[in-house]
């Protein structure tokens, strides 16, 4: 008896058009880079340091994190890496940027908010991303999770450029950075799209509170609405807007974020077979013609359904 082996179809994300919209990985350690190249992954859409140094007790020195850095960048020679700058508070503490007590930590000192009232840490952190990056052959990219406006990018934006990093652009998740995207998009050298939050804050439902759990669906036409902003700054912009939530993920709605105007899609791994199949059944105009259908509904229920019909 001879088993048949089912070959899995790995190659780049790609259009029925020809389109080339890159799978990126999601990982927390170089480790998990590694297994995510094997299956494929154009390069690293999202690398959470937080996760790294999460039973630190001090923050990490520059040198300790310059050898995490290297490693994973070592394994993504010619791929493009984007890291994210520390992501503390609320679902993920962090004793080393640790705040007074919040009543609510999804609202409070968190993400950039956090690294800037520590700004000493943000600084070891970028500069130790830039040492790793001269030392190695990835393509580097910084950003910063939870910016809320263009004010916040600038500080941001300037401050990786003063301590060296190349490319450097801000996570929307924010509802407010959204509806600036425009401004955003005209300091930032790109905008990653984080829907895990984007989602929570739009319809303002805990992400890890199971009694809301309904209200937090990423293909809620208010959540999409805000998703056509950055698109739209982004085509006018000229620059990359990618998507590294968990929508990233849902092979239909992957093929709807293209259609807003996504031009990267970084997931967990396991869901890059699925979603590049998917994305090779569609051309771009169609993807967007879904896309409206999805903004034309009034709830994610609706736009799920007219989107499968
Ligand atoms: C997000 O919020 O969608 C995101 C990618 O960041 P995290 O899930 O780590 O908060
Ligand atoms: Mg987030």
């Amino acid at each position: 008896l001879v088993a048949r082996r089912v070959a899995v179809p790995i190659g780049p994300g790609t259009l029925a058009d020809g389109t080339r919209i890159p799978l990126l990985a999601n990982i927390g350690s170089a480790a998990e880079a590694k297994a995510a190249l094997t299956l494929g992954a154009e390069g690293i859409g999202l690398f959470r340091t937080e996760l790294v140094f999460l039973g630190a007790r001090s923050a990490p020195t520059v040198a300790e994190q310059q050898d995490e850095y290297r490693r994973l960048f070592t394994a993504c020679r010619g791929k493009r890496v984007v890291v994210r700058t520390f992501d503390a508070g609320s679902d993920k503490p962090l004793s080393f940027l640790a705040t007074d007590p919040e009543e609510n930590p999804a609202l409070g000192l968190r993400g950039i908010r956090a690294t800037r009232a520590h700004e000493g840490v943000l600084r070891d952190q970028l500069a130790a991303i830039a040492a790793a990056d001269a030392e190695t052959d990835a393509e580097v990219w910084v950003m910063a999770p939870m910016v809320a406006d263009a004010d916040e990018a600038g500080y941001f934006v300037s401050l990786a450029r003063e301590l060296g990093i190349q490319v450097a652009g801000v996570m929307a998740e924010v509802p407010s950075c959204a509806l600036m995207a425009g401004q955003v998009l005209g300091i930032a050298d790109f905008v990653s799209i984080g829907t895990n939050d984007l989602t929570q804050y739009t319809l303002a439902a805990d992400r890890q509170l199971g009694s809301v759990a309904s209200y937090a669906d990423p293909w809620h036409p208010a959540v999409l609405r805000l998703i056509k902003m950055i698109g739209d700054a982004g085509e006018q912009s000229g620059r990359p807007v990618g998507v590294c939530g968990e929508a990233a993920a849902d092979p239909m709605l992957a093929v709807v974020l293209v259609g807003l105007g996504a031009t990267s899609l970084s997931m967990a791994p396991t869901a890059f077979e699925a979603v590049r199949t998917e994305l090779r059944q569609h051309t771009l105009e169609h993807a967007r013609a879904l896309a409206v259908q999805a903004l034309s509904a009034s709830t994610a229920a609706e736009a799920r359904a007219l989107v499968r019909e």
